[in-house]
């Protein structure tokens, strides 16, 4: 069993689905019309046979000879499963053919993969695969009854998408996957995180990094000129002019509102930051907040940096240590206790769930028999962290837990130490005011904050937009400081502070954005498009004997301004059984809640257990997965 339920239990009530779903066909030409569902089916029909781009929604798909995908997202692609298991050729993209034919060798590996996770690509793979008759690239033509179909590679809502490009009945036609929703939006940006290989940085720091992708393959497909946009999902596009510079001139405004205040130009430098920006600006400069203007190298004498932790040390030589995720801290702070410098360690803090700053927490805890606290919210994370799917994870789960309530505070030596729940750089993240009895204070801001900006830069860490949690809150308890205090980030080096000035630069930017981002996605609140968590798995993982049961919670965070009734309907493998049926479970705005799905198993072996996902007009097919294993 584990731990306590993160979100109050819903009453769910089974839901009754109508008898056939039946959704719209839009015509486009004579021969090409669209199948309107959760992804859009392209029908193209020539002397009675039919080629699919994407595939076919209904349950009843129409029979095709061929079945053209333009990536491999397993919420996109199970719409041409059903065509393809009746005989359809499925086509694909050579560089995704892996994410389609060799999904088993990914979720092996992605048992340990997904601990130290600093690459932070969407784990929307299919759970079951697709095998392909041909694999497509950059120019290739694909001919079918006197048709031909050029195919342009257009990476970005994936790294290998292609589009495919048809002129029939007179029309140009583009269908380019997931580039474009709309008017001129975008369906989420947490999937455009990834690597810069041209500057050398990683998909951890790459905020929405295929965001220049996408650009870059929008003009490539204005160029070809086209009449018609039909993406995977949204409406068909009538006006692909307008709808491509509408969603560059927005993603270019989103880009200079994130780099104006990001915390990455401290670690990276100006020319970084300003080629990292251009993929999506051109030219155009970023205007940035000036660099903190109070930076102090000497940190007070009782602050001890070691790698990225701090030590505090008393008069009285006890120690507190802050953060603990580099076995260098344990060897320093066994070293400083030999040579007498401190003489013992009273307790751990840690500032969030990150590797780097809580994989060795426990162990040092127990060499030095001390508790670890940190604020309530990080609670279940820090206990079971493989419960998760979040980036840096470790799998080291701690328990000896001081869980300390937002505001608490405690009186150590000549210390008054108040802990805060600050949701910055990460939701599962808190905040520690250490002030000393002379005066002196320091605010351990965790990674949440370098002297250029806010580290939000990687999406998947869940950093939401006001009026959810998140950095608006961080700032205004910054704004609320007093007297001579500093900030420490301990991959800082200095201790830094904001003038009154920055920070309300930084909340000015950050409220605005929050207007952009609104424009940018098609979702009636943002946090959906950035929280590639809003819905899923508690557990991520789970084990069970064969024939056995686990059940698993659907957790779902309604990130609305109003109440939600999200429709959950799970999938599990052949011979498995659900205990419960589609359900309906309604979420207040902006509150959590989660349905217990009793499940019993089959035979042995890793599986992968997803779930659809609904709630007013979105329907997200497998949208969720958990990982199971089975055992003998
Ligand atoms: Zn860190």
């Amino acid at each position: 069993m584990l731990g306590k339920p993160l979100a109050l239990l819903a009453a769910a009530v089974p839901l009754l689905l109508p008898a056939a779903q039946s959704f719209p066909v839009e015509k486009i030409t004579p021969s090409v019309s669209v199948v309107r569902g959760p992804v859009n089916g392209v029908l193209i029909e020539r002397n009675h046979g039919v080629l699919a781009i994407y595939g076919d929604p209904r349950e009843q798909p129409a029979k095709a000879r061929m079945v053209l995908f333009t990536h491999h997202r397993r919420d996109v692609a199970w719409a041409g499963r059903l065509q393809t298991e009746w005989g359809a050729e499925a086509v694909a993209p050579e560089t995704e053919k892996a994410q389609f034919t060799d999904v088993a060798r990914f979720w092996e590996r992605y048992r340990t993969a997904r601990f130290h996770d600093y690459a932070n690509q969407s784990s929307r793979i299919l759970a079951n695969p697709i095998p392909l008759a041909r694999t497509v690239r950059n120019g290739d033509t694909i001919v079918w009854q006197n048709l031909t179909i050029q195919v342009l590679e257009t990476p970005g809502y994936t790294r290998g998408a292609v589009s495919y490009l048809l002129e029939i009945d007179g029309k140009r036609v583009a269908c380019v996957g997931d580039l474009i929703y709309g008017d001129g939006r975008i369906l989420d940006l947490f999937s455009l995180q990834d690597a810069i290989p041209q500057v050398q940085e990683d998909g951890y720091h790459g905020w929405a990094a295929r965001a220049g992708d996408v650009v870059q393959s929008l003009r490539k497909i204005s160029q070809w000129k086209p009449d018609v946009l039909i993406p995977a999902r949204g409406p068909v596009i009538y006006s692909p002019g307008h709808a491509i510079d509408t969603l560059t001139r927005r993603l270019q405004a989103a880009f200079a509102s994130h780099f104006a205040i990001d915390a990455l130009r401290w670690y990276r430098g100006d020319d970084k930051i300003r080629a990292m920006a251009q993929r999506v600006l051109g030219p155009t400069p970023v205007h940035w907040m000036p660099t903190a203007e109070t930076i102090r190298e000497k940190l007070p004498k009782w602050i001890i940096p070691i790698s990225n932790s701090r030590l505090i040390v008393s008069r009285t030589r006890a120690a507190f240590l802050v953060d603990c995720g580099d076995p260098r801290v344990l060897k320093e702070v066994r070293r400083l206790r030999q040579e007498g410098v401190i003489k013992q360690l009273d307790g751990i803090y840690i500032t969030h769930y990150h590797d780097d700053h809580s994989d060795i927490a426990q162990a040092a805890a127990d060499e030095f028999h001390c508790p670890i606290s940190f604020c309530q919210e990080m609670r279940d994370i820090l206990e079971h962290p493989e419960a998760y799917r979040m980036p840096c994870l470790t799998p080291n789960a701690i328990h000896s837990i001081q869980a300390m309530n937002n505001g608490a505070s405690q009186r150590w030596n000549e210390f008054e130490f108040t802990y805060s729940y600050f949701p910055g750089q990460t939701i599962y993240h808190g905040g520690l005011v250490a002030k000393n009895d002379n005066g002196q204070t320091i605010f351990f801001v965790g990674d949440s904050f370098t002297p250029t900006g806010m580290d939000d830069y990687c999406l998947l860490n869940r950093n939401f937009m006001p009026p959810e949690k998140g950095f608006l809150d961080c700032l205004r308890a910054i704004q609320k400081m007093s007297g001579d205090y500093l900030l420490i980030n301990e991959h800082v080096p200095p201790a830094f502070r904001f003038s009154p000035k920055q920070l309300e630069f930084m909340i000015e930017r950050f409220t605005e954005r929050g207007k952009l981002f609104a424009d940018l996605v098609p979702w009636d609140d943002p946090n959906f498009a950035l929280d590639d968590q809003w819905a899923r798995y508690y557990p991520y993982t789970a084990e069970a004997a064969v024939g056995g049961s686990v059940e698993l919670k659907v957790i779902l965070r309604n990130h609305s301004a109003s109440q939600q009734e999200f429709r959950v309907t799970p999938h599990v493998p052949p011979g498995w059984r659900i205990g419960r049926g589609p359900l309906v479970v309604s979420v207040p705005p902006r509150q959590e809640r989660s349905v217990g799905i009793p499940i019993t198993v089959g035979t042995s072996g890793l599986k992968i257990v997803t779930a659809d996902v609904a709630f007013g007009a979105w329907d997200l097919p497998e949208w969720i997965e958990a990982m199971v294993t089975v055992k003998q």
